[in-house]
């Protein structure tokens, strides 16, 4: 069934927001209002899910977390959604970038004890983003903030 962006990400949004502010992190999105997409809610829910909280998690107190989506057309005009989670957290080293959709793949254990986690979470959004015939990337600078990019076809065919 096609997802309504906007009422969707508003929810998503609403879920994380106790998160955040424990951690005076400032979440905002950025959804065009008439903007449908082909996709299934529960894993469309736990790729923005996995994505958000490891922005929420990698960055420090009183920084700014945000969700934009929008529509492009691809080189053959195929009508594209364009997810990016952008933070302005710790970032993650260029050496580690290729690596970190492994599972169990962890930047440094050292830094990233504290979080807890298992190292699945972005191997997981990786799978359910192909499981759509999309793309996933990530652009970061240590220090300064990173973006993960997801690419879905707004139509599955
Ligand atoms: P899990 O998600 O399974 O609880 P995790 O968050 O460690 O554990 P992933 O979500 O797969 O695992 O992320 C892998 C690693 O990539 C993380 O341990 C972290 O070092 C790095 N990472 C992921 N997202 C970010 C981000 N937004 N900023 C900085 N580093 C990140
Ligand atoms: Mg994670």
């Amino acid at each position: 069934a096609p997802v309504h962006m906007a009422t969707f990400c508003a929810s998503i949004l609403d879920t994380m927001a106790t998160v955040a502010e424990k951690k005076r992190i400032a979440l905002h999105g950025d959804i065009p209002e008439e903007l449908f997409i082909e996709a299934d809610e529960d894993k469309l829910r736990q790729i923005l899910i996995n994505l958000l909280s490891n922005a929420i998690s990698y960055t420090q107190d009183g920084g700014k977390v945000e969700l934009n989506v929008r529509e492009i057309q691809d080189a053959e005009g195929t009508e594209k959604i364009l997810i990016h989670v952008t933070d302005t957290g710790i970032g993650i080293p260029k050496k580690d970038q290729p690596r970190i959709f492994e599972r169990f793949y962890r930047v440094d254990k050292a830094r990233s004890r504290s979080s807890g986690g298992t190292g699945l979470g972005l191997s997981i959004v990786k799978h359910l983003v192909e499981l759509h015939h999309g793309e996933i990337s990530v652009e970061s600078e240590l220090g300064i903030g990173t973006t993960f990019t997801v690419e879905l076809p707004m139509l599955q065919d």
